[in-house]
């Protein structure tokens, strides 16, 4: 399917590795110029030669998104934009009666402000140009919450509810916001997570794993090229009247009738 998007100028944050380079990825190769992100210069560059490939444009900012500073690098290299796909890493995971202020502070920095001083920001030039698309990659964790994973359910929650009322504010404008709520996937992340584990019960790290996908009815972890080809079509001319919903891709995992 065409998405209709070659040339449109995209920014994804925190885009070196797992969901947001899948993200990148799709959208190089539905034609779109890219301007990524992530704080380690090296692997930053290692994705940038790979996405090049697909014959895009692509600019690297290095720099913590979270952070005021980062950001302005970012949106200085971007300039005007037509597709935003916010994204950081997640907070540790631990134990509600450890979680001091500072804790949710960095967590809703990460996850939760930054998303939205990126959105105040690139919103205006979309609005103006009547075309846009925001995508935001939140977590399962905002419809069924993982608990030792509080501190991503707290701010997680919160990006759902700016965008739920938002994305109705700018969709006359012919801009759409929406959220991806990844359920596990082969990343990095889901890794230490699954270490976390191995190390709490005593187990390998495989065996964490095979119990985690006993869990899911599709018996998988999912991958970051199908994450990011949702996240592409939702960037796409087809995906205009889609707009302020949370869309789960967690292979089941979520046991609900809606
Ligand atoms: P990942 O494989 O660990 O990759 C994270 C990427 O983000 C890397 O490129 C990393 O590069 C970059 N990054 C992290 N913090 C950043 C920051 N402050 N500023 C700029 N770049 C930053 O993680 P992932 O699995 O793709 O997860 C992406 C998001 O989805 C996370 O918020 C995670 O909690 C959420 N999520 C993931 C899963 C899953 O199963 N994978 C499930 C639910 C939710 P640098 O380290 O170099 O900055």
């Amino acid at each position: 399917m065409d998405l209709g998007i070659k040339g449109k100028r995209a920014i994804v944050c925190a885009a070196s590795k797992g969901l947001g380079y899948g993200c990148a990825e799709a959208l190089a190769e539905a034609g779109v110029d890219l301007v990524i992100n992530a704080r380690s210069e090296g692997p930053l560059q290692e994705a940038a030669e790979k996405l090049r490939a697909h014959g895009v444009e692509v600019t690297t900012v290095a720099a913590d998104i979270s952070t005021e500073h980062g950001r302005a690098a970012v949106l200085k290299a971007a300039g005007e934009v037509d597709i935003l796909v916010n994204n950081a890493g997640g907070p540790p995971p631990g134990m509600w009666s450890d979680w001091e202020r500072e804790d949710f502070i960095k967590a809703l920095d990460s996850n939760m402000l930054a998303p939205i001083a990126m959105m105040k920001a690139c919103l205006p030039a979309m609005m103006d140009k009547g075309w846009g698309r925001v995508v935001n990659i939140t977590s399962q964790s905002v419809k069924a919450p993982i608990a030792v994973l509080g501190l991503s359910n707290s701010a997680r929650a919160g990006l759902t509810g700016y965008v739920a009322g938002t994305s109705r504010q700018v969709a006359p404008k012919g801009v759409t916001i929406n959220n991806l709520q990844p359920g596990i996937h082969a990343t990095d992340r889901a890794e230490s997570l699954d270490n976390g584990v191995a190390a709490q019960q005593g187990i390998s790290a495989d065996e964490a794993k095979a119990q985690r996908c006993e869990t899911i009815p599709a018996r998988r972890y999912g991958t970051a090229a199908e994450f990011g080809a949702t996240c592409a079509f939702l960037c796409s001319q087809h995906a205009g009247f889609i707009v302020g919903q949370n869309i789960l891709l967690d292979g089941g995992a979520v046991n609900s009738t809606m």
